[in-house]
């Protein structure tokens, strides 16, 4: 282990770190472990080895006095079955250990012009470093070839706001405690919810089912995400899609909220409290109701907007909007291929039809589109959680227009 050696005093080392322009790197030392492109090559198990292979290999392309940066997620120290050398290492400081190591190695090498050796392309991360994309040059990866492990561009290439947002929606599902790659979440997520509990503010506002994601509870259950309380099923959900809003114009976009809209259920988007539809000033999911905001929040109308989601056929949709007479209008910004075409105002009780891409702006200051992610389409449809038998006296002949029977599960 002579290269881990000496990459344990390039560690040591970091305070006195040189700029850019060295082929020093920081090492994401979990993804090295894993990859079965190294030998072990298709072991599908954390191997230790892989590090020295990747840091022998750097050294070799890029010569001995390369220094390197190891940082490793915690749970890599449970998942290896010889952890030893990792634990001694770590005991010396020649290793930082982070819950989530992305968090460690990104700033790092940005902060000291560091090279980083991944298969990782970080792409739920490519909003808070934009410079990921500007300097792809300085993403290395690796593949095994007649059994030697070679350093080989990573290839980095720029990467859609839908292709982020997708990303980061699997993380924003897994911090609202709901992963859609496990059954008992997606069964949830594919299930029509409502909130019994007469005291609680949401339901008061959405009379007839919830309209943002539910949240779970450690055995499983769901639960309201204002009153804390368990949901009741109303049954299987329709083809479903994720709304992002967020203030209009500013890199890297601010989101506001999001929120599931289920083919043929009509939602309306506005501001304050009490609107049967989505609060803009109130994202029950997460603390993001900064001042910055506000200001962009306050040009939406009390009832600005109406949004559908229709499906035409199996594979084909389109969002529906109408603007409900909204004091500061809304705008359509149509997708292009490569940009957006200036946008255009969209007439008052007026349907507008708008495809994946294209983008609402509400009031000049917030931009309302689709996340790029269908449920049910991609992950498949588990069987839904049968309806709760609940008597529902709040239903009447206003609100259950906007209930329909799902076509298909
Ligand atoms: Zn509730």
């Amino acid at each position: 282990m002579e290269d881990l050696d000496s990459a344990r005093e390039g560690a040591g080392n970091a305070a006195r770190e040189t700029a850019s322009g060295t082929w020093d790197a920081v090492i994401d030392v979990s993804n090295v472990c894993w990859s079965p492109q190294l030998p072990p090559v298709g072991r599908r198990r954390p191997s230790w080895e892989r590090l020295d292979l990747v840091v022998s290999a750097w050294r070799h392309a890029h010569g001995p006095g390369a220094r390197v940066h190891l940082v490793a997620d915690e749970s890599l120290m449970r998942a290896l079955e010889d952890a030893g050398e990792l634990r001694q290492l770590a005991a010396h400081g020649g290793i930082t250990m982070s819950q989530v190591a992305d968090s460690v190695i990104l700033p790092m090498a940005r902060d000291r012009g560091l090279h980083v050796i991944t298969r990782d392309h970080y792409v739920d991360h490519r909003v808070e470093h934009p410079w990921i994309e500007r300097s792809p040059g300085r993403f290395h990866g690796w593949d095994t070839v007649a059994e030697q492990v070679q350093i080989a561009p990573l290839g980095i290439t720029p990467v859609s706001a839908q292709e982020v947002s997708l990303a980061r929606e699997i993380k924003d599902l897994k911090r609202t405690r709901l992963d859609p790659k496990n059954q008992v979440h997606r069964r949830i997520l594919h299930t029509r919810w409502k909130c019994g509990n007469t005291s609680c503010t949401l339901a008061a506002s959405w009379q007839e089912q919830l309209l943002v994601w539910p949240l779970v509870s450690p055995s499983g259950e769901a639960m309201c995400p204002a009153c804390d309380q368990p949901l009741a099923s109303l049954g299987p959900r329709a083809q479903l899609h994720e709304v992002v809003v967020a203030v209009r114009g500013e890199e890297p976009e601010p989101e506001i909220m999001r929120f599931p809209l289920e083919t043929d259920v009509p939602v309306i988007v506005g501001r304050g409290r009490g609107i049967k539809g989505i609060d803009l000033t109130m994202d029950p999911l997460s603390d993001r109701r900064a001042a910055a905001y506000r200001n962009a929040v306050l040009r939406v109308s009390r009832l600005h907007l109406l949004l559908r989601l229709e499906e035409i056929s199996a594979v084909n949709w389109r969002l529906v909007a109408i603007d409900l007479d909204s004091t500061n209008g809304t705008e359509v910004e149509r997708w292009a291929g490569t940009g957006f075409l200036p946008s255009r105002e969209v007439g008052s009780d007026k349907e507008t039809f708008l495809s994946a891409r294209d983008r609402l702006v509400l009031g000049g200051a917030v931009q309302l589109r689709l996340s790029g992610r269908r449920y049910n389409a991609e992950l498949g449809f588990p069987p839904p959680i049968p309806p709760t038998p609940v008597v529902d006296d709040l239903r009447s002949d206003a609100t259950a227009q906007t209930t329909t029977i799902p076509r298909r599960q």
